[in-house]
């Protein structure tokens, strides 16, 4: 008999889950339930004039030799390399990113970087005698990678902007699975002597699709071949077990109109913070009812600025880790590659991260957009009588947010799903997971191989365990 399944959310991981099922069993009968207008998730591309933006610049690069494969066989002869350009504005000047020791001097003069040396060279000898300064997390990596003085200029500020909450109460993980820059010895190792490729530590080429990512998310669909329906403006409002082995699943079309349609099995990307919720009314687990309440996403404003000139800066990539400006990050997506925009004008697009609910989140578009041409002007890159005009983009659901117990909870929410026989939780929203699109493709394949093909009989025990293996991968910044 045919298999009904259902995949919640089209990102990547959900169609990567199609195609996986779709090798696996050609009958399978697929149906995707999509809250936004269309496919694509995180990966879509937003357009403003005759310019295109990712929503958060999209580069392409993987450690996975599974998603290397897939990548170079769907999309090869299409993705071009690129040189990298970041930038960051430090104290009024414009520095490389990642820091350049040489930079750091040349801005912050010999001070600064005396303090740095001798704090990272104090710090390594504190380990060594056994003194390792308490428990750790975010900051006690850092301090520990970059020494006090410079996680003091760069690091902290930046972070607090970022996550809006005190350094010391995130995890370890945050620093370690974005090993970015890597640390001051690496910093000068880079500058002195150089990297091995595929050993950097911060890319200085990566991959890129022209026409942006959502060109990557069609090429996926396109090997869908039509082979799924795919019911967008279609948000899931109840996920439910129906104790003879099937699930009914809930949903609300644009028209209001609810609907159930029964499954035989649910791989859910949505995120599992809402998941949590939808089960808790059928099976109720106080402990975890506990630990979904502390679990968070941070979400993130785009304010999309079309300037009246053929380009703004010469960097894909700018950082603003100071409090002149409301932005954190900005990116210039013609400097990804050309097609991203007409040649008259150009387009900035910069990063507000928030927490839901909080001054910024209830701010409204027209402070977010005033506030950012204030930035934009106290940084010299962009006049206001340049500005052709604006768009604010909200995404609600951008990085988990991993405080000092998130492993804890996770894991007690791991064993609890896994009591859901039929049920996956799978990708960046659905694993709680701070990732690129490389681990929510691999992710994907992973939990069909496990559902359909290694471990048909008891996929969740085996697939929650792996995710502990999800959990270290890393981004290359
Ligand atoms: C700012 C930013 C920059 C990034 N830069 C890069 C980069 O340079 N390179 C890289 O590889 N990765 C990057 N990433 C990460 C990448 O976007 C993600 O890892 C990947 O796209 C996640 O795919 P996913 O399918 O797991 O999740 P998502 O793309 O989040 O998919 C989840 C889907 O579920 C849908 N959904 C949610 N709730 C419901 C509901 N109730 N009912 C129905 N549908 C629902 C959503 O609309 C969405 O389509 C970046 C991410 C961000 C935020």
């Amino acid at each position: 008999m045919t298999s009904r399944v259902a995949i919640l959310g089209s990102g990547v991981c959900g169609l990567a889950i199609a195609i996986r099922l779709r090798e696996i069993d050609p009958d399978i009968d697929i149906t995707f339930f999509e809250s936004e207008d269309r496919i694509g998730g995180l990966a879509r591309s937003l357009t403003l004039g005759d310019q295109v933006a990712d929503m958060g610049p999209h580069r392409i690069h993987t450690e996975l030799p599974d998603v290397q494969a897939f990548l170079h066989d769907i999309a090869g002869e299409e993705m071009v390399r690129v040189e990298r350009r970041s930038r960051m504005w430090l104290r009024g000047q414009w520095i490389d990113y990642p820091p350049n020791p040489f930079e750091i001097l040349r801005v912050l003069g010999p001070g600064p970087i005396v303090a740095a040396m001798t704090s990272f060279a104090a710090g390594t000898l504190g380990r060594l005698v056994g003194r390792d300064g308490g428990p750790e997390n975010f900051e006690t990596v850092m301090t520990r990678a970059f020494g006090t003085e410079l996680y003091r200029l760069i690091v902290l500020g930046y972070t607090r902007k970022v996550w809006k909450v005190d350094p010391r109460t995130l995890h370890a993980d945050i620093a370690r699975v974005r090993v970015s820059a890597g640390g001051l010895d690496r910093l000068v190792k880079r500058v002195l002597v150089g990297e091995k490729e595929g050993q950097e530590t911060a890319l200085r080429r990566f991959y890129y699709i022209p026409g942006g990512v959502e060109r990557l998310v069609t090429v996926m669909h396109n090997r869908l071949a039509g082979a799924c329906r795919i019911e967008t403006r279609r948000r899931v409002a109840d996920v439910r077990p129906m104790g003879d082995g099937h699930w009914a699943v809930t949903t609300d079309g644009p028209d209001g109109g609810r609907r159930t349609d029964s499954f035989d099995r649910v791989f859910s990307t949505i995120p599992v913070t809402d998941l949590l919720d939808m089960l808790h009314t059928h099976r109720p687990a106080p402990a975890v009812a506990e630990a979904r309440r502390e679990m968070r996403f941070i979400a993130n404003f785009l304010v999309c600025v079309l300037v009246d000139r053929p380009r703004v800066s010469d960097s894909q990539w700018l950082y603003f880790p100071g409090g002149d400006t409301i932005f954190n990050r900005g990116y210039e997506p013609k400097n990804f590659h050309s097609t991203m925009g007409g040649d008259q004008r150009s387009l900035l697009v910069l990063e507000i991260t928030c927490h839901h609910g909080d001054a910024i989140w209830n701010a409204g578009d027209g402070a977010l957009v005033r506030r950012t041409l204030e930035g934009l002007e106290r940084t010299g890159l962009v006049r206001r009588d340049e500005v052709r005009e604006t768009l604010v983009h909200r995404i609600p659901h951008t990085y988990p947010v991993y405080d000092l117990d998130y492993r804890r909870r996770l894991g007690r929410v791991w064993r609890y799903l896994a009591g859901f026989p039929g049920l996956l939780s799978v990708g960046r929203q659905g694993l709680f997971l701070h990732n690129n699109m490389d681990h929510s493709i691999h992710m994907g394949f992973r939990a069909a191989d496990v559902a359909l093909r290694e471990h048909p009989a008891d996929p969740e025990r085996h697939f929650y365990r792996e995710v502990r293996r999800f959990q270290k991968f890393r981004i290359v910044d």
